[in-house]
């Protein structure tokens, strides 16, 4: 789908070519506040490798897809998320993904409700 082949928002984010609020950056990843926060604390989580999703991933991805997970880690423990937080992947359509450049969703401040819409 051209949709998912093109580049993102988030990899203009990644070149700096458009502005955000990046509070953690290394080698493989980076974190930045979301645009329109669903919690007190909202983070994204993305690598600078676009995989275009989480469905889209192959063996090969698997030292990136664990460094996220860790990296959500480190942002949610700079943020002071001592109380817990909730990550989520949304993939696809009906995972309600809507930029696809493969991204956690960090959410904390609150507590969280289950199940999710
Ligand atoms: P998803 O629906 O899982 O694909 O999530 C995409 C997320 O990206 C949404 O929570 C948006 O608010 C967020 N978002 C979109 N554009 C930006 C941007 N320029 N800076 C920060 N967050 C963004």
């Amino acid at each position: 789908m051209m949709s998912e082949t093109q580049d993102t928002i988030f990899g203009k984010i990644i070149r700096r070519e458009i502005p955000a609020d990046i509070i953690y950056e290394d080698e493989l990843a980076i974190a930045f506040r979301d645009v329109n926060p669903q919690a007190p604390v909202h983070v994204l989580v993305i690598p600078k490798q676009p995989i275009p999703k989480l469905a889209d991933a192959v063996p090969e991805d698997h030292r990136v897809l664990g460094h996220l997970l860790m990296t959500a880690k480190r942002v949610a423990d700079q943020e002071g998320l001592s109380n817990g937080y909730r990550v989520v992947i949304n993939t696809g359509e009906d995972g309600g993904q809507t930029v696809y450049h493969l991204h956690l969703h960090i959410l904390g401040g609150r507590a969280m409700a289950w199940p999710p819409g």
